[in-house]
């Protein structure tokens, strides 16, 4: 059958403890339930609860029942809506930038952002760590792409020196990383761009909402801000619903709109989407230590797993990881502490390099002190009988 490799790819990946499942919940929310046992997730990237907030479901509803649920077209067919510059206005606000473009969902940013700017003549430079979409972005421009070690300005300046004359450069990174909760050398980034006229583009999908003035972002930073050609993120993390967006100068913009084919060849986002995300704007604006206060809270744990010996890497976020090493013993961690209603994520190759399974906790300001030290407890338990 032509088609035989594909359960024979499937048991390759069972074997090694990298097979995939789905995980239907009845509902999502800091505290859920799985087979009607209370669970305490630790595994949603939902930072500052606003998914289950109330202003942002009214908002939601409100927008179905006065603009329908659909887009009904492109932005530049007929499916560009006022909600939309709406909410791009707030957005460039919010990371102080002129302008800002909606996309689809962060991923459809990505692969929209850099074969825009970028060609085959081009070279972009990812930090290692740097999530799928930015290097599928950089693999659909034809760019060369050269990857630096994980947060080396020394690297990134070397490869940076070996750019082929004439070429483009875009210096590619997470503010805040995924899957290490660790925070990039912005300054030294935004230096090493001035300084060789080359492009940066900071995706900010877990730094939006947590870091910087009222949850702008580590891009707001002063010395960093004026270097940053693209600030881009997600609606769908911090900001409780869906969607991308990218913010920079009118012109980036300008030809966003214009060549960033998910952009040009996909339908905007719909009324319902885009609502909350003004509602869930103005809830920043209105409470500017929103992610201060949720940044304490991560602290207080992190600290415990650290006076027990775990290690958490270099993390400085609500993104805590706790380091185990292999895909069995992490499964088999994450199974015990389910066990106990506690739900954290299980993070393998190939989404983090082989040899470097973690659980990933992240911390929401939904949840309780309380809940997260039990939580802590739990874990560092776990971990000593496994
Ligand atoms: C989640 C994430 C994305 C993707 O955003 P979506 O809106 O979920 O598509 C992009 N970049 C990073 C760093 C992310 O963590």
């Amino acid at each position: 059958m032509p088609d035989s490799w594909i359960p024979s790819t499937l048991s390759a990946l069972r074997g090694r403890h990298e097979e995939r499942t789905l995980q239907p919940l009845p509902a999502t929310g800091p505290y859920t339930t799985i087979e009607g046992r209370p669970m305490l997730n630790l595994a949603s990237n939902d930072y500052l609860g606003l998914a289950h907030h109330p202003d942002l479901a009214r908002a939601a509803a409100a927008s179905a029942q006065q603009l329908g649920t659909g887009a009904t077209a492109s932005r530049l067919v007929t499916g560009d809506l006022t909600l939309h510059h709406q909410v791009e206005l707030e957005l460039a606000q919010l990371k102080q930038c002129p302008a800002a473009l909606l996309f689809g969902s962060g991923y459809l940013t990505s692969i929209g952002v850099v074969p825009a700017l970028m060609g085959r003549h081009d070279l972009v430079l990812a930090d290692r760590l740097a999530h799928a979409c930015l290097l599928d972005g950089a693999h659909l421009s034809g760019a060369q792409l050269r990857r630096f070690r994980h947060n080396d300005l020394q690297h990134a300046a070397d490869l940076l020196a070996q750019r082929p004359a004439g070429s483009r450069c875009l210096i590619v990174t997470e503010s805040v990383f995924s899957m290490d909760g660790d925070l990039a050398p912005l300054s030294g980034l935004a230096r090493l761009a001035a300084d060789n006229d080359a492009m940066l583009l900071v995706d900010e999908a877990h730094a939006t909402g947590v870091f910087g003035p009222a949850g702008g972002g580590l891009t707001c930073a002063p010395d960093v801000r004026p270097h940053v050609t693209v600030a881009m993120g997600t609606l769908s993390k911090a900001l409780g619903g869906y969607g991308g967006y990218a913010a920079g100068s009118e012109t980036l913009c300008t030809l966003l709109l214009n060549r960033a084919r998910s952009f040009v060849f996909s339908t905007a986002l719909p009324p319902t989407v885009v609502a909350p995300a003004l509602a869930a704007l103005r809830l920043l604006r209105d409470d500017p230590e929103l992610g201060a206060r949720l940044l304490a809270k991560a602290a207080h744990v992190r600290a415990r797993l650290r006076e027990a010996g775990l290690d958490t890497l270099q993390s400085e976020s609500q993104i805590v990881p706790v380091m185990l090493g292999t895909n069995e013993r992490t499964m088999e961690i994450a199974a015990r502490l389910r066990q106990q209603g506690i739900l954290v994520g299980a993070i393998r190759p190939p989404t983090v390099p082989p040899g470097t399974a973690r659980l990933r906790l992240s911390i929401s300001a939904a949840h309780t002190e309380d809940d997260l030290a039990r939580a802590a407890d739990a874990i560092i338990q776990a971990i000593r009988e496994s």
